[in-house]
């Protein structure tokens, strides 16, 4: 059996030991309902708070202004519908763009069905939208703007601080889907003027099925969960006290080790970029330097489909994915690599490699050593391929 190389960060992490650590006596000795009155219920109040207040220092925001959540995907669909329907009289209006995951674009499909308007922000080729187009496309009927700080599948950093000017310039909402940025770039929700932000507990070495949307104190916005009063009664349930342990002191973890993690990734994966880009016909989707995401590499190689690469991949032993975990398995190309201007055919031959904190040196070396054979056969087997070869021939 070779080795298996992980380079999917950007779907999932594992769980640190220290984060696990943290985690395990919240399922046994510590189990109390942290709703009790006794003292073992003590134990689990103060692990919410804790975490709670680790998130907050981690965002620079109150530890009040923190609401658990079921993930990512729970935390943007909150942040979306929460405002359009308690802010429905001031406007229907939200503005989003065209490459965010899919939790914000179904989120706003659904609410276009129901009697809102969304304007889909384009993005240049390298995934970045204009600050004057966005000027431009607030009305006095727009509520909610919701851009992602990073984007999870071509790595394109969003001016986040400009974005937050303008919108509080305008007084609309501003939410960010941060999944991606926390623990990779620095985020500040004072500095940033940031309204909204959502984050997720697996995407920063902390559990799955845990998520965190900031609210920023005084903002209109639905709850969530009705039921209990738990989280203010905002999302009501028994909470999730294991969870919401280790989230904390994962995303602890992550502000702490940021600079230095940021700087490893950096340097690995424009080694695995220079490498991937030798390869004859490759491209590489997103921005080069500081604007992209530190773990992302994605490029296209023509003429070959991305599902095949992965396929060959695999017998390899890397773990690697093509667009997002969500559209593989459909025939559709990225909506991201198409919103950057790829023709279908180009978009179907993409690769992404997420690096994270267990990729080494020799892991980039590996996948530098696996990829460009397999280019090879998959473009000797390609029809695409050989018509490209005769034209060239002529
Ligand atoms: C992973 C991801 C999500 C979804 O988070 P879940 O915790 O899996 O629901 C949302 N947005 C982005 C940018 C992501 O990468």
């Amino acid at each position: 059996m070779n080795k298996v190389v992980y380079m999917d960060y950007a779907a999932t992490t594992f769980v640190k030991p220290e984060v696990l650590e943290e985690m395990l006596p919240y399922f046994t000795e510590k189990f109390g309902n942290p709703s009790s009155f006794y003292s073992i219920s003590r134990d689990t109040k103060m692990a919410i708070d804790k975490g709670r207040q680790r998130v907050a220092k981690a965002l620079n925001c109150e530890a009040s202004e923190i609401y658990f959540t079921g993930g990512g995907s729970e935390a943007d669909n909150w942040a979306i519908k929460g405002i359009a329907f308690a802010n429905k009289n001031k406007g229907n209006h939200i503005i989003t763009t065209k490459i965010e995951h899919h939790a914000v674009l179904h989120t706003c499909e659904y609410l276009e069905k129901n009697g809102f308007e969304v304007t889909y922000l384009g993005v240049n080729k390298e995934g970045f939208i204009d600050l004057d187009e966005l000027k431009n496309a607030i009305t006095d009927k727009t509520i909610l703007v919701s851009i992602m700080a990073a984007n999870n599948e071509i790595g394109t950093i969003q001016p986040i601080k400009e974005i937050g000017e303008i919108c509080r310039e305008r007084k609309v909402f501003f939410h960010t889907d941060a999944v991606q940025a926390v623990g990779n770039i620095a985020i500040d929700v004072k500095d940033m003027n940031i309204d909204l932000l959502s984050l997720a507990g697996h995407k920063i070495y902390g559990p799955k099925g845990i998520g965190v949307l900031y609210i920023k104190k005084g903002i209109k916005i639905d709850n969530l969960v009705h039921g209990g009063g738990q989280e203010r009664a905002r999302r009501a349930g028994t909470e999730n006290v294991a969870a919401i342990a280790g989230l904390g002191k994962a995303i602890e973890l992550a502000t702490v080790n940021l600079d230095k993690h940021a700087k490893k990734l950096t340097e690995l994966r424009d080694k695995l970029i220079d490498g991937l880009l030798k390869i004859p016909y490759t491209r590489l989707n997103g921005p080069k330097g500081e604007k992209r995401l530190p773990g992302n590499v994605n490029v296209c190689f023509e003429f070959i489909e991305g599902e095949s690469i992965l396929l060959m991949l695999d017998f390899e032993g890397v773990c690697a994915s093509s667009g997002s975990a969500c559209t593989s398995g459909s025939l559709d190309p990225s909506h991201v690599l198409l919103a950057i201007g790829l023709p279908h055919e180009i978009a179907h031959g993409s690769l992404r490699l997420s690096l994270g904190d267990g990729t080494t040196e020799e892991d980039v070396e590996h996948v530098l050593r696996v990829v460009p054979p397999i280019i090879q056969r998959l473009r000797d087997m390609s029809p695409l391929w050989e018509d490209f070869q005769k034209r060239g021939e002529k």
